[in-house]
């Protein structure tokens, strides 16, 4: 496909300007540009075919089911957007005076409410602009927070089951981590976390439920063990979708979480940003919270003191503000009942789907789950040679978005879906009707299984060398005459 600028053609243009009817004015030379600006010269109609042909290239919630196990790609309501939108929030600048943004901040403040009495927290910041960042600032807190105490702890203990940025924050701020396995229900190895907890541990990183889709229903011993050693708790709230309005991880004993304001609180999403991974935390932790943060005086809004045992800036500015309004709309829109109904039903559709697909697919967890379950391919890959990637390209012929793949690595040849509470019945029945319908081809004959897919542009690109040495088209300013 050719980039715009190569589709512009000089003197074509979109818009009609009526007359001048006020004086011109001459700029002088020092500012005016030296050369006019490269824009793509193109008509209305270019323009429009051009950004729908890169629509219909990428396929979203709006193009069809879309189950990516904890990614949560639910349907996000219109009326968000069209609040995103009003020039009041769209029309400011960052660096506005904080008592000329008052209204603005005031949704900050109003969304910092809500989200604390959702999570069970005392405090909270917006900054971090995604969950991996959430992560990284509770941390960053936990370890200032025994840095503060002079106590050199500096082990976290993550879950075999955790997320891949766990771990990888736990390293970025200088921990080493503690891997401990789960037991034959997918749960957290009690026994196995009384040994390793001690004296040196900083800390815990959790997800409850887990990325099995298990409720770890032991979590209060769990928490209490750490504590217990002297160390903080965890959550790792990037997928609330499961426990919101029901249970608060505030209440389940943990000293911190994040939350992905983009997945579980309906900002779009999948396109690399923006979002927010805001954290909250327990009073042990509040004094080391990033800045800025606000207080009210009677009719607006200052900036605090920079709080001398702050972690410091996350983001820059106040984060992403739009990704706030979305989420507080959300919230507003939902309610109080219509929260833990969102949940209920989020972990009402993944059961029933499980169902469905438990008819031919094996579940090595098969007992109730979460908002999502995990499939594995592991016999028939050896059996067959069908693997979890096969059925997922099977899937995309059938323009359904494939499930996560090969996570969590706990399961071989995994497959981990997460329908989300906005779809409907019939929807999901049709769905599993084509899951059920692609593993009996699968198993009848592999060949096909693995030439899929071939509705697509491109069939199977060598995913390797496409992420290491991708061949792009892209304009170059630097080397374009101007
Ligand atoms: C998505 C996710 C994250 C990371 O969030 P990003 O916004 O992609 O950085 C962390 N933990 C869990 C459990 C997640 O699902």
């Amino acid at each position: 496909m050719k980039l715009i600028f190569e589709k512009s053609v000089e003197g074509r243009h979109c818009a009609s300007l009526p007359k001048n009817d006020v004086p011109e004015f001459e700029l002088g030379d020092e500012l005016r540009r030296s050369h006019p600006p490269r824009l793509p010269e193109v008509s209305e109609n270019e323009l429009s075919r051009h950004y729908t042909s890169l629509e219909r290239r990428s396929f979203g919630v709006n193009s069809g089911f879309f189950p990516l196990g904890s990614c949560t790609m639910k349907y996000n309501p219109k009326v968000n957007e069209d609040i995103a939108k009003l020039e009041g929030f769209t029309e400011i600048h960052p660096l506005a005076p904080v008592n000329s943004v008052s209204g603005c901040i005031e949704v900050l403040e109003l969304l910092k409410k809500l989200l604390l009495e959702i999570t069970g927290m005392d405090n909270l910041t917006l900054q971090p602009s995604a969950g991996a960042q959430g992560e990284l600032t509770g941390i960053m807190m936990i370890k200032k927070y025994h840095q503060s105490r002079n106590d050199n702890r500096d082990k976290i203990i993550i879950p075999d089951s955790a997320h891949g940025t766990n771990p990888a924050t736990a390293s970025m701020c200088g921990m080493k981590t503690i891997n401990i396995p789960s037991n034959s229900e997918g749960r957290v190895d009690i026994s196995r976390l009384k040994e390793v907890a001690g004296e040196d541990t900083a800390g815990l990183m959790l997800t409850n439920p887990n990325t099995l889709g298990v409720f770890e229903k032991d979590v209060l011993e769990i928490t209490d063990i750490i504590h217990k050693s002297g160390g903080l708790n965890y959550f790792d709230g990037a997928n609330l979708n499961a426990i919101m309005g029901v249970v608060r991880p505030g209440d389940m004993g943990f000293d911190c979480v994040h939350l992905n304001l983009h997945k579980t609180f309906s900002t779009p999403h999948g396109g690399g940003g923006p979002g927010s991974g805001v954290l909250a935390c327990k009073e042990v932790l509040s004094e080391f919270l990033p800045y800025p943060n606000f207080f009210n005086t009677s009719d607006f809004y200052k900036t605090e003191d920079i709080p001398e045992k702050s972690i410091g800036r996350i983001s820059g500015f106040y984060g992403n503000f739009l990704v706030y309004l979305k989420a507080l709309c959300y919230i507003l829109s939902l309610g109080k009942t219509s929260i833990p109904l969102s949940a209920k039903t989020a972990v009402l559709n993944s059961n029933y789907f499980k169902n469905l697909l438990s008819k031919k697919y094996n579940i090595p967890f098969p007992n109730d789950c979460m908002h999502e379950f995990v499939i594995s391919m592991k016999d028939e890959a050896k059996n067959k040679g069908v693997t979890a990637n096969h059925i997922a390209k099977m899937l995309i012929d059938r323009n359904i978005h494939p499930p996560t793949v090969y996570f969590p690595l706990i399961v071989k040849e995994a497959l981990m879906i997460e329908p989300a509470e906005t779809e409907a019945k019939e929807l999901l029945d049709e769905v599993a009707e084509i899951f059920l319908e692609i593993y009996d081809i699968a198993m009848n004959d592999p060949e096909m299984a693995k030439a899929a897919p071939i509705n697509t542009e491109i069939s199977q690109p060598d995913e390797v060398l496409a992420a290491r040495k991708p061949v792009l088209n892209f304009y170059d300013e630097e080397n374009v005459d101007v």
